[in-house]
């Protein structure tokens, strides 16, 4: 596994060891190795793309894309960063229940995790405050939280990850245009 931080702006790989949920071995090893995973999640995103219909709405009113999924000088992100004022709220990108809410693994800091189904799940990290709870279920587009720097992050942004069967993968290719 990728241990190293270089860019302290976002949670990475290494500080996500303890996150409350598993994520698939297969993965990690193989991209160390081959240092060129692009190519594998594009291809593995487009067969997934395939079999799941699945829409998801933008978190944020406004959008600031500040970082992109995927691996940028040996770092791995596993979500996207939009850039936001403090205290814009967090939308539910899709309705569904929270699995998660509290501070999150390491580098995350308060962390909202929502499933929409046994296989999509979504999470909203460097929350400055949670306003939703552990069993709640929650509608498209509901308030869940508001955003902050809390956790491994340098500036105000929400961190948002997209998880099916459990692997981390781009959300651009989900959120409706
Ligand atoms: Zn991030």
């Amino acid at each position: 596994m990728v241990a190293s931080i270089s860019t302290p702006s976002c949670a990475s790989k290494s500080s996500i060891k303890k996150k409350p949920y598993k994520r698939a071995s297969s993965a990690p090893s193989k991209w160390s190795k081959n240092q060129s995973p692009k190519k594998r999640t594009v291809e593995k995103s487009q067969k997934r793309q395939a079999k799941i219909s699945l829409r998801l709405s933008w978190p944020l009113k406004r959008i600031s894309i500040s970082r992109g999924f995927g691996v940028r000088e040996n770092e791995r992100h596993d979500g996207i960063d939009l850039s936001a004022p403090k205290g814009t709220p967090i939308l539910a990108s899709s309705g569904g229940r929270v699995i998660f809410s509290g501070n999150g693994p390491t580098g995350y800091g308060n962390m909202v995790m929502i499933m929409h189904s046994k296989k999509i799940i979504t999470v909203y990290a460097h929350n400055f405050r949670n306003i939703v709870r552990k069993g709640e279920w929650v509608s498209h587009g509901q308030t869940i939280a508001y955003v902050g720097k809390t956790g491994r992050s340098t500036g105000y942004h929400l961190h948002f990850e997209l998880r099916l069967n459990r692997k981390a993968v781009d959300p651009m290719i989900y959120l409706i245009k």
